[in-house]
């Protein structure tokens, strides 16, 4: 394994208060980052002071959108620990990310590994409050200096970090979204499993129009029917009918989520069925016009689990469960938030300690 060199900062930044935190603004001491080249592979691993990139204009990422990235959050323990939440599988999805837009993969124990290093250089940035954590952005791109379009031969892989708030500094709210009827985020055989930078380009759009509109975030439908249920923005979604989890199927143009992971597993275990399979926004509809649309949910890490209180289709709008938090929705959120922050057992493995 290669060595991980440490250039200290020496100039630390002042940290921000807890209670002032926003997503995504204000970033720790250091940045890990290492490069790739055909020769050398992944070389000159390091953890040097935060600062901008330097960048050839002609830089593939900047041209041919080859980007890819992840998110996951470090959490601070009652004990003072702080812990990952199944960071290989952000490591195993990123290299399949990897795959499809042929960049080059991470050995995954390094990759561990550098992340682990990494969060314990910045450990004392993991803020201390329940609901509040330290989110990692790992990232990889393609960085060869020519206009060329041919294959990637140089890359780099970069993890950024910022401390956030609570994702629900006034407790859950229910979200308002709206089923897009328009552009579609990805098709079967694109890179719809993929997380890339493109996928967020190419929804840009419905995300701007359904904010004017007064909606949180936007529904996927499938890309070629229009017909089937896909994904929320940043989230997988899960509805329950008749006492049935409904969650769609993978099918290669939604993001396979590890919070739809835990969730689809912690359901299980707690005796709901679950179906991962095909659900058309009639089939949706039907259920919640005769009652049997009890709750409805979008899982992601970023607010881990996010009640739907209202969807919108083709200028209608459809209440969910009076607007309110339904009782497996907040009973998902409480377990899954217990194990990541360390209030309650991780029977399943999960958490990793730094
Ligand atoms: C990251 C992401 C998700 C959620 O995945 P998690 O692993 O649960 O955070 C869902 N949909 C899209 C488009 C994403 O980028």
């Amino acid at each position: 394994m290669q060595n991980i060199k440490f250039v200290p900062t020496e100039a630390p930044k002042q940290k921000p208060e807890t209670s002032k935190l926003s997503f995504g603004k204000s970033f720790t001491d250091h940045m890990f980052v290492m490069e790739y080249s055909p020769d050398k592979g992944w070389h000159d691993a390091r953890i040097v002071p935060f600062a901008n990139l330097t960048l050839h204009p002609a830089s593939t990422v900047l041209h041919y959108g080859a980007e890819i990235f992840e998110g996951l959050k470090a959490y601070r323990t009652p004990d003072g620990e702080v812990q990952l939440f199944r960071p290989m599988d952000n490591i195993e999805r990123l290299n399949d990310s990897a795959d499809r837009l042929c960049l080059p993969k991470l050995d995954p124990e390094f990759a561990l590994e550098a992340l682990k290093t990494f969060v314990a250089t910045e450990k004392s940035w993991v803020p201390d409050e329940f609901g509040t954590s330290l989110y990692l952005r790992p990232f990889l791109f393609g960085n060869d200096e020519t206009l060329g379009v041919h294959t990637i031969q140089n890359a780099v892989y970069m993890v950024i970090a910022c401390p956030v708030g609570s994702y629900y500094p006034e407790g859950i709210n229910p979200v308002k979204i709206m089923i897009e009827t328009d552009d579609v985020r990805a098709v079967r055989g694109g890179t719809g499993y993929a997380k890339c930078g493109g996928n967020y380009a190419a929804s840009n759009r419905a995300g701007e129009v359904a904010e004017k509109k007064g909606f949180s975030q936007v529904l996927w439908l499938d890309g070629v029917e229009r017909k089937y249920i896909e994904e929320v923005g940043a989230m997988n979604v899960m509805f329950k009918i008749d006492g049935v989890v409904v969650t769609p199927k993978l099918t290669g143009s939604i993001l396979p989520g590890i919070t739809r992971r835990s969730c689809i597993q912690l359901l299980k275990d707690k005796g709901i069925p679950v179906e991962e399979r095909l659900l058309s926004v009639d089939e949706l509809l039907t259920a919640l016009q005769e009652g049997r649309l009890e709750e409805a949910w979008g899982c992601g890490t970023a607010a881990v689990v996010s009640p739907i209180g209202q969807l919108s289709y083709q200028g209608k709008n459809y209440i969910i469960n009076n607007f309110e938090i339904g009782k497996t929705t907040q009973d998902l959120y409480d377990t899954l938030t217990a194990i990541q922050w360390g209030t309650a057992e991780d029977p399943y493995g999960w958490t990793v300690k730094i």
